[in-house]
């Protein structure tokens, strides 16, 4: 493992499943629910199983089967939502690391959000 991981954050619990979740895809590796407070028709998080913090963290250190396995779960929820370039109109794939990325929980999680026009790909505010 690679940087502190907090055992209470929000994600840990939902794997736990002490808090229930939307889940709309899951595999050995990864789990995909709904985003509790969703900015698009489809906005999808997908997390790994095991304690990263953040992309970085998973990048450098998870080993490749559980890489590949959240990877595999990405595709499946893109096309579950038909957002896909298979026939849907694309997405929007972001992750947040840290203060200036502003990630508000610490465990790695991709967004995955379509069913409207993304707008510009950052909007910065103060
Ligand atoms: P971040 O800013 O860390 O990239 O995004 C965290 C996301 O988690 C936010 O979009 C927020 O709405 C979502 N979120 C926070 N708490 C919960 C929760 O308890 N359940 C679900 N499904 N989503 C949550």
């Amino acid at each position: 493992m690679g940087l502190d991981y907090d055992d209470q954050n929000i994600f840990a619990r939902i794997l736990r499943g002490e808090i229930p979740n939307d889940t709309v895809a899951e595999n050995e590796h990864a789990l995909a629910f709904r985003d509790i407070a969703p900015k698009s028709p489809s906005h999808v998080l997908v997390i790994p199983k095991g304690k990263y913090v953040s992309f970085d963290d998973f990048a450098a250190n998870a080993p490749v089967e559980e890489i590949a396995g959240f990877m595999r779960l990405c595709a499946e929820v893109i096309a579950k939502e038909g957002v896909g370039l298979d026939g849907g109109r694309g997405f929007r794939a972001i992750t947040n690391a840290g203060p200036d990325g502003v990630q508000e929980v610490p465990h790695f999680h991709l967004h995955i959000m379509g069913g409207r026009m993304m707008g510009p790909m950052v909007s910065l505010r103060d």
